[in-house]
Formats: structure tokens, C-alpha cells, sequence
């Protein structure tokens, strides 16, 4: 069964300081340039007529269910008043089968929280996020999506003129740990109170009637971000940019501005130019999330315990079961990816050891997982190496101790190592050619990323790309 929108608004519930309703800012000439068919049928949305309606997409026209959110954050480990800049959400949809999800624009133009901002966003970054969550989604990695780009037909400043665009995008919701630093920060216990309550309906809807249910809903988030967490180091995802207004409490990632994937295994890789220090390094992510984390469980200290001492021990109980869970979640990951399926003493050894090789020799980070899956031993830059030989030959004997047929293993390790990734520069000609009014490059990328774990596709999705000569940077912008 399919329908049309069928917008709420919970948030509007809170106080009004959570949230800014002023006027919509519509475009002259907007045009629809991407659309997702498979995420508009699983909201039961009936793409055609969600198409048509392109005043909505393009911020053209106002629902009643529309508003900006107020949020703070932790950028770069500063606190900072933020808020929807530049982006609107139109309500919450609630699906034919009761599930409801944030519709949101970026792009959408100025809000009470621009900071000076103009409030749009350009083509090339909102293409890059419709591709980047995508494969996230295919790879089976918690995120928000994608659903419509339009192009608004203006032109924005950023380094020159670029063509303006809005994205779409669909979330469970768009509540960040930045919403309770604002709600602590901003407002009252009562706020704190009103606002987990809202996410706890949300998101964990079995807790509304534990007796600890904060303590509880403080120890679900600390689950879902530590699952993502190690899923993003499993695939080589580096975000670039775990501020805290760039974490959802649901577990799902979002703003692919300045992220990549890493071709070449490095743990102190970095893609973002506006990360000097390297505070958003891939090996960092995981202790980033821990950080943000804390930053949350300040914010329900006074929902924890009568007394400020209770409420530090009830939150620090929960925030260190993170690491525990981080390791289980991602060293079991990193055994499922060579093939050994029940993780025993000794295959974390096994695990680092091949990092090490893997970093000593500049391997292609998935591909070195591919190889390892299709037994092309020969393709793997450590194979001819003492120490790489010694690894294989410890691989093998730790393999054959499971009694499984190699077929077996290799067709499991499959579905734990993805043949293709979205290759940096795929993404940059897609983008490129997106600014030049050719789509044509985005959808077939989109068509190969959304099947990441065949092994049949071209050899040109799968190769790392040529060699730079530079190393790879992302912007910010946006
Ligand atoms: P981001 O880096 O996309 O997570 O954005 C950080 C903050 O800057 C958010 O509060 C955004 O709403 C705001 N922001 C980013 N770009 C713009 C823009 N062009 N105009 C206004 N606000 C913006
Ligand atoms: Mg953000």
C-alpha cells in the first residue's frame, strides 16, 4: 500500500526554545536531479506523486509540521551554539506500517541559527552524501538516507560561484547528543527531562516504563554508537568530522561532508582539511565516541541519582561499557572478515599482526580483505615477505582447526568483506560530473554501491584508483 506524506511533529511538543518556525525561503527554478525510488517505496511513499511535488523538496512550500531545530556541540572539542543553519524538516512521517522517520532539507536557506551562514548548500556535497549513505546502507551500517537532490536553479559563493542544491534526507530522527548539550545548556532540568522522554518514545519505547529508564536509554545509546563505531573501522570509514552535533542518539551516522573511505591502511589517516591535529584520525574514531558520549551523560547527570556522586557512578557505569562493547563489536569483525567464525584466544594476535603487515606494506585496506577472500594470495603486497608468509601460514593452520571446506569460508567471508567501496575518485568524477549537469556517472555508481558485496562487478569499481601523488583531502563545505 502506498500513500502520500503523512507528516507529524512530536518535537513540536518541547518548549519552543528547541525550535525556530520562521519563514520558508522557496527557490525560482528548482529541478529534481536524483531521486530514491527504493527508500520512497519503503516509507510507503508513492514515488511518483512525491516526485511531482517538487515545491516540497525544494523548500517551496510550508507544512504545518515544519521547523528548524535548535541544537549545541562539541566542534573540534568547543562548545558552540549551533542549530539547523540550513536545513528545515518538514515533519515526521509516519509510514502505513506505523514507523515514523524525520524528513528533513538541507539547503533549504537561512534559519534563527545561520550564524551569517547563507543557508544553502551546493550540488557537489549534497551528491556526495545522497552516494555516501547509500553504501552505507548497503553495507548494512546504520545511517541516515538519502531521498531526493534538487537542484535550485541559483547560484551560491563558496570558492566561486556553485550551483545551489537541497537534499532530502530521512532519519529515525535528528536528535544529536548536541540537542542535550542545548537542553542542559539552554534550559532546564525540566527541558532535559521533556526531551528524553521524546527520544526514549523514540527510540527505545520498551524503557517508558522501566523505573531506570535514563539509566537505561544512556546505556542504549552507548550500545548503538559503539555497533557503529566498529562498523565504520571495519569498512575503513573515517567520518572526519564526530563533533557532537554530528551524532545521532539513534545509532545511525549522518553528515558525510569531509568523510572518505581509506584505500591505503593507515591508522593515522586523516582526509579532512580542517583536521590539523588529526582529533578525527581513523584509529582516533573510537575513543571520539567514547568522548561524546561522556559529553551526553553529563547532560542526564540530574536524571541519574539523588546526589551529583550517585548520578557519576550510574553514568560512568554505563559509559564504560563502551569499550567492551567497541572491542567485542569490532574484533569479532575483524575475525568474521578472515573467515574465523567463532573468535577464540589468540585471534586478535592474529587480527593486529595483519594490520601491522598491512600498514608496513601500504596495503589497499578492502581489497587486502578481498584478496584474503578469494585466496588470490599472489595480490597481497605481504605475500612474499618472511613475516607475510609466517602470517598465512599461521591463517591457514587457525582456518583449518574450524573443519569448514575452503568454499565454505570463502563464500562466508563474502558477506563480511565488501568487493567494492565508494573509491574516492569514483565519487569525485561522479560529483564532478553531477556539477556539469550529467548525472549519469552518480546512478551508475549508485548501482554498483548498492550491491557492495558482489564480487562480479567491473574491475574498475574495485581498484583503488591511480596514485596520487598528493595525498587525498576533503572539505567541509558544503
Ligand atoms: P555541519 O558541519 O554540516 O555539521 O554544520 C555545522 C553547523 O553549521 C550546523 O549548525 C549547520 O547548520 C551550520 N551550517 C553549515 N553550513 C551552513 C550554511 N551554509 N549556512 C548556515 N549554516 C550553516
Ligand atoms: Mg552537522
Amino acid at each position: 500500500m502506498t500513500t502520500d506524506w503523512n507528516f507529524e511533529a512530536t518535537y513540536l511538543e518541547l518548549r519552543d526554545i528547541f525550535y525556530d518556525r520562521g519563514p520558508i525561503h522557496p527557490v525560482d527554478n528548482p529541478t529534481l536531479v536524483l531521486f530514491n525510488d527504493s527508500l520512497a517505496a519503503s516509507l510507503g511513499l508513492d514515488a511518483q506523486s512525491v516526485k511531482q511535488d517538487i515545491a516540497l523538496l525544494a523548500g517551496n512550500r510550508q507544512t504545518e509540521t515544519s521547523f528548524s531545530q535548535a541544537y549545541a556541540g562539541h566542534q573540534f572539542g568547543n562548545l558552540t551554539m549551533l542549530g539547523d543553519g540550513r536545513a528545515l524538516m518538514l515533519g515526521e512521517h509516519v509510514t502505513p506500517n506505523g514507523k515514523r522517520v524525520d524528513v528533513q532539507l538541507k539547503g533549504s536557506g537561512p534559519t534563527e541559527y545561520s550564524r551569517g551562514g547563507d543557508g544553502r548548500a551546493a550540488l557537489g556535497p549534497m551528491v556526495r552524501e545522497f552516494i555516501i549513505s547509500e553504501a552505507m546502507h548497503a553495507l548494512g551500517i546504520p545511517t541516515n538516507r538519502a531521498l531526493a537532490v534538487v537542484q535550485t536553479g541559483e547560484a551560491i559563493m563558496r570558492q566561486g560561484p556553485k550551483h545551489g542544491a537541497i537534499l532530502t534526507r530521512v532519519a529515525s530522527s535528528h536528535l544529536r547528543v548536541g540537542t542535550f548539550q542545548f537542553a542542559a545548556g539552554a534550559g532546564s532540568i525540566d527541558d532535559v527531562i521533556a526531551l528524553t522522554e521524546i527520544a526514549i518514545k523514540r527510540h527505545d519505547p520498551d524503557l517508558i516504563d522501566a523505573p531506570d529508564c535514563y539509566e537505561q536509554f544512556l546505556g542504549r545509546v552507548v550500545e548503538r554508537q559503539a555497533r557503529l563505531i566498529a562498523n565504520w573501522q571495519l569498512v575503513g570509514f573515517i567520518h572526519g568530522v564526530m563533533n557532537t552535533d554530528n551524532m545521532f542518539i539513534s545509532g545511525e551516522g549522518l553528515d558525510y561532508g569531509p568523510c572518505a573511505f581509506m584505500d591505503t591502511y593507515h591508522p593515522e589517516t586523516v582526509f579532512s582539511s580542517i583536521d590539523r591535529d588529526g582529533r578525527y584520525a581513523y584509529a582516533n574514531q573510537p575513543y571520539i565516541g567514547s568522548w561524546n558520549l561522556a559529553r551526553l551523560a553529563e547532560t542526564l547527570l540530574p536524571l541519574l541519582g539523588e546526589t551529583k556522586e550517585e548520578a557519576v557512578d550510574v553514568a560512568n557505569k554505563q559509559l564504560t561499557r563502551y569499550t567492551e562493547l567497541y572491542k567485542e563489536a569490532y574484533f569479532t569483525g575483524l575475525a568474521h572478515k578472515i573467515g574465523l567464525f567463532v573468535r577464540k584466544d589468540g585471534d586478535d594476535t592474529l587480527t593486529n599482526e595483519l594490520l601491522r603487515l598491512m600498514v608496513e606494506t601500504e596495503a589497499d585496506y578492502t581489497n587486502t580483505f578481498r584478496s584474503l577472500t578469494l585466496g588470490e594470495m599472489e595480490s597481497l603486497p605481504f605475500a612474499t615477505r618472511e613475516d607475510g608468509k609466517a602470517w598465512l601460514g599461521a591463517w591457514r593452520k587457525r582456518l583449518s582447526e574450524q573443519g569448514l571446506p575452503d568454499e565454505d569460508v570463502s563464500r562466508i567471508m563474502r558477506q563480511y568483506n565488501p568487493a567494492v567501496i565508494p573509491r574516492n575518485h569514483h565519487v569525485e568524477k561522479a560529483i564532478q560530473a553531477a556539477e556539469r549537469g550529467d548525472f549519469g556517472p552518480t546512478e551508475a555508481l549508485l548501482t554498483i554501491l548498492r550491491d557492495p558485496y558482489n564480487y562480479d562487478h567491473p574491475p574498475e569499481y574495485v581498484s583503488a584508483g591511480p596514485p596520487r601523488t598528493y595525498p587525498y583531502q576533503t572539505f567541509c563545505g558544503t
